[in-house]
Order: structure tokens, then C-alpha cells, then sequence
């Protein structure tokens, strides 16, 4: 037997423990749903909801269709799945005071019998929703941060556009409940007008952001007009679209709409995966056809009690997103708003999660954790600590595994003077 070399020994051993490191990672994993496994089940589900709504596999496909059918009766849910007397009791008591309403498509993610299933915590109101007392129901101040129209300004090159507040499906968790009325509203075209003019005015504005409500729910023609009056202006560099119908209504990437979209690179859009389980065959097929027609993709998605705050789903939601195409962008630690604190986690819960994406994954997987600051004072990133420690020409640092490393610190010198 050719004798191992003291390098290739080392490494072996090495290459050991760092397999080592993954092994919880990898034995949990089996357990944790993933959409694209249950693509069966989903099936079976979707057959069963076409016989409620009385549909064919056309209609399924047309998102026109879904909109149309999203379900906001209990009756019709409670055809679809199995609804407890508590949970029909605080649907009709919720459904009172917040909208509700789920698309066809996003009810067969769901499981029937298991109540505390992700996909059903994320869409079906629950009783605790009205014993909130804790909540603001504007903790970012929009009102304060709109200069004109329906826009929200809180940085100084880039801002938003709200076109509408209606949505594919409300979700329980959303940060912007306080928009999201009884009814549908889409912004009025002179108020849209506004908002173009003032990007117009103000030169410094080199990204705009289209959002909501879902801007999805718009008409290709109607979106178009806002895209192109936007692409039109000369100092906008590029236009950001912020939706969540690739998860929550993946019938509505057609292929009209790839192509309008086409005409106006560069677009960006950012969508809003929560879980594993929303990461299905349908949704991988729209955020597909938006990656083939050269828009790139990335998540947005909120930590939540009891959906995500957990350091083995957040890293198995990020891998899963990287095999459709979407790069993660965003985890936002969850705002305190009214109806919906029972979602919201400590701190400690994200950054634990951060601890154990770095090194541990691709850094293709790692969004970057933050906490709005109060009244609208912006993004702010929270990471756990890597530099422990300075002097006058070291610093101390600590790796993904915890080791500790004295680097020097070299000062930078006038390059001009020795070139
Ligand atoms: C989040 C947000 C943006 C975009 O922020 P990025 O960090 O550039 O993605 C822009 N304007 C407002 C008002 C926002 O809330
Ligand atoms: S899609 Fe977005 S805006 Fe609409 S309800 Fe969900 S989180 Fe809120």
C-alpha cells in the first residue's frame, strides 16, 4: 500500500471534522417538509379543490382564475380541509375585524389535518390575532415618509411605489396589515401619476421599487404603463418589483408577462419564500421562467415564531431557494404590529440563525439579518460578533467554528507616495 503523505493524512482528518460539523444539519433535515417533495400530495390536494370550486386543471393554470376563486369563506375552506370548531369559531371572529383570503393554488400546500403546519399558520386567521394588544399598527411611520403620491422615501437614493393593496393572499404575518383594508384598492392613476413626477423631479432617485399590497395583482397593461413611465426616466437605473406570487400565486408569471418585462431591463425582482414547503414544482417553474427571461431573483422572508426561527429550517429554505434560482436576500426580523405579535421572536433567534448559516453553508445561501429601526430610520444589519477584539496593529478574530485568531493589522499606506 503507497504510504499517505503527512499532507493528504492531515487532510482526510480535517475533511472528517468538517463533515462532522453538518451531521445534525443533515439527520434533521429528512424530517423537515419540503415542497419539492410533496409534489404527490399537493397533487392529490389540487384535485380535491377543483372538485369544490367545480374547475378544471385550465382554470387551475389561469391566474385570473385563482384571483378570482381566492377562498375567503369558511365554508369552502372547511370542503378543502379539515377545520377544528376553534379555528371555524376564530376565522368567523377575525374575519370580522382583518381580511382574509387564500388562493386555490395556496391551499393545496396545505396540510389537512396538522394546525400548526406552516403553510396553514401563515394564511388562516387564528383567535390570538384579536387578544393582540401589544402591537403598533404603524411602527415604521410611513405616514411621516411620504413626500408625494403613494411613494415611501426613507433613504437617500432609492425609494418606493405602492400600487395597490390587494394581494393573491393575506398573509397573517404581513408587516403592512394596516394597508390592507376590507376591500381591494388599487392607487388611482393620479395618484401613481404623483409619484412618477416626483422620481421625475428628483434626480437622485436611481432605484425605484414597485410593491404593495402584491403589484402582481395588476394587470400586464396597467404595470406596464408604471414600468415604462418609470424605465423612461433617464437617471432611474434600474426598476425593482416586490412580489409575492411566485409563492403565493405562481399561475401569474406568464409568459406575456416575462416578455413585457423584457423590454425594460434592467428589473430585480424580490419575492417572499418563508418556508420549504412553499418551495414547490409550480413556484420553481415561475421563478424559472423570470430567471430565463433575465431577471434576477431574490428572497425577502420574515423570521417567525413557529414557521422559520429555526436554525435547520432557515438554512434548508435558503438551499432550497438556490435550486430555483432565487439568491437569499433579506431575513427581516418581524416588526411588532398589531395582530400579529404572536409571530414575533427575540433577537436571539436570528442571530442564532446567522451563527450557524456562515461556514456552515454556501455564501450564496446567507441573507442578511435586520431589524428596521423604529419610526422609519432604516435597515439596520444584526450579526453575531466576529471581531472580538483590537490594538494598535492587531485585531482578534473569531471564526464560524469559534476559533480565535490574532490578525495583524497593517495601516493603509498613501499608495500615491510609493508607486
Ligand atoms: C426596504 C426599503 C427600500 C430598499 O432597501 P434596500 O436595502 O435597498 O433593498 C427602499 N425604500 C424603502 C422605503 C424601504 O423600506
Ligand atoms: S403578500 Fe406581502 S403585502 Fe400582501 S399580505 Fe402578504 S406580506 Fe402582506
Amino acid at each position: 500500500m503507497a504510504k499517505i503523505s503527512k499532507q493528504r493524512e492531515e487532510s482526510l482528518k480535517r475533511a472528517d471534522e468538517l463533515k462532522r460539523t453538518i451531521d445534525d444539519y443533515l439527520n434533521i433535515r429528512k424530517s423537515i417538509p419540503k415542497g419539492l417533495d410533496l409534489e404527490n400530495e399537493y397533487q392529490k390536494n389540487k384535485n380535491h379543490i377543483l372538485k369544490v370550486l367545480d374547475a378544471n386543471e385550465e382554470n387551475w393554470n389561469d391566474y385570473k382564475w385563482q384571483l378570482k376563486n381566492r377562498v375567503s369563506d369558511i365554508e369552502t375552506l372547511n370542503r378543502m380541509i379539515n377545520l377544528t370548531e376553534k379555528e371555524i369559531d376564530s376565522i368567523r371572529k377575525v374575519g370580522e375585524q382583518y381580511r382574509w383570503s387564500i388562493s386555490p393554488y395556496y391551499v393545496s400546500l396545505m396540510d389537512k389535518y396538522d394546525k400548526y403546519d406552516a403553510i396553514r399558520m401563515l394564511s388562516i386567521p387564528s383567535s390570538i390575532e384579536l387578544i393582540d394588544e401589544l402591537g403598533d399598527s404603524d411602527p415604521m411611520g410611513e405616514e411621516f415618509t411620504n413626500p408625494a403620491g403613494t411613494i415611501t422615501r426613507r433613504y437617500p437614493d432609492r425609494l418606493i411605489i405602492n400600487v395597490t393593496n390587494e394581494c393573491a393572499m393575506y398573509c397573517r404575518h404581513c408587516q403592512r396589515r394596516r394597508n390592507i383594508g376590507q376591500t381591494d384598492n388599487h392607487t388611482n392613476t393620479q395618484l401613481i401619476q404623483e409619484s412618477i413626477d416626483y422620481v421625475k423631479e428628483n434626480e437622485e432617485i436611481r432605484d425605484v421599487l414597485i410593491t404593495g399590497g402584491d403589484p402582481l395583482t395588476l394587470s400586464n397593461d396597467r404595470l406596464e404603463w408604471i414600468i415604462k413611465s418609470l424605465y423612461e426616466i433617464e437617471h432611474v437605473e434600474y426598476i425593482r418589483i416586490g412580489t409575492r406570487t411566485p409563492v403565493t400565486m405562481p399561475q401569474r408569471i406568464t409568459d406575456e408577462f416575462v416578455n413585457m418585462l423584457k423590454k425594460y431591463h434592467p428589473i430585480y425582482i424580490n419575492t417572499h419564500f418563508n418556508h420549504p414547503k412553499e418551495v414547490t414544482r409550480e413556484s420553481k417553474e415561475a421563478c424559472e421562467k423570470l430567471a430565463n427571461a433575465g431577471v434576477p431573483l431574490g428572497n425577502q422572508a420574515v423570521l417567525l415564531n413557529g414557521i422559520n426561527n429555526d436554525k435547520y429550517i432557515m438554512r434548508l429554505l435558503n438551499q432550497e431557494l438556490l435550486k430555483i434560482r432565487v439568491r437569499p436576500y433579506y431575513i427581516f426580523h418581524a416588526k411588532h404590529v398589531k395582530g400579529t405579535t404572536h409571530f414575533n421572536t427575540s433577537v436571539d433567534d436570528g442571530i442564532e440563525i446567522m451563527e450557524y448559516l456562515r461556514g456552515y453553508t454556501s455564501g450564496m445561501a446567507i441573507p442578511t439579518y435586520i431589524i428596521n429601526a423604529p419610526k422609519g430610520h432604516g435597515k439596520t444589519p444584526i450579526l453575531p460578533e466576529y471581531l472580538i477584539s483590537r490594538g494598535k496593529d492587531y485585531i482578534l478574530i473569531r471564526t464560524w467554528e469559534g476559533k480565535t485568531y490574532k490578525y495583524e493589522n497593517h495601516q493603509t499606506i498613501d499608495i500615491k507616495e510609493v508607486y
